[in-house]
């Protein structure tokens, strides 16, 4: 059986969740969504409280590649931050939040060969600083309520 504060890399990308962005609604402030669809390449954001819905084309190369996040295309504010010291904690949706709490939990964290271009490689130090675990196991418990 794994231990459960043990955390394996997954290798992930920032990029890898850019395709669903959890944003703060522009006309309503509620919780609304930013999705880039790599096949119509079209980005597309809405919110199901005040039926906000916009689409613009989307930047996507021939490898299918969406080089950035949907809630850029509106420039619209990330639902999930809150700030941490004089910094942010910040994720883009559900999925990303789980990856870094399962990596902040861990006390035990095992690394594949570095690459420089993984997302844990590239956070800031303060996430990585067993200090900081508790405040910000505190400020994912937030988020999930928000
Ligand atoms: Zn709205």
């Amino acid at each position: 059986m794994p231990n459960p504060s043990h955390f394996q890399d997954e290798n992930l990308l920032l990029s890898n969740f850019y395709q669903e962005v959890w944003i703060v609604c522009p006309s309503c402030s509620k919780k609304a969504m930013a999705t880039v669809n790599d096949e119509t390449k079209t980005a597309r954001m809405f919110c199901t409280h005040c039926g906000l819905n916009k689409e613009t084309a989307a930047a996507i190369d021939k490898n299918a590649t969406i080089e950035m996040p949907a809630n850029q295309y509106f420039q619209a504010e990330l639902w999930l931050q809150i700030p941490f010291k004089n910094e942010v904690f910040w994720v883009y949706n559900d999925k990303h939040m789980a990856y870094l709490e399962r990596y902040i939990s861990a006390t035990i964290r095992e690394h594949k060969d570095r690459t420089h271009f993984t997302l844990l490689e590239k956070l800031p130090k303060f996430y990585h600083e067993a200090k900081n675990r508790e405040g910000l196991m505190k400020i994912i418990v937030k988020l999930k309520c928000k």
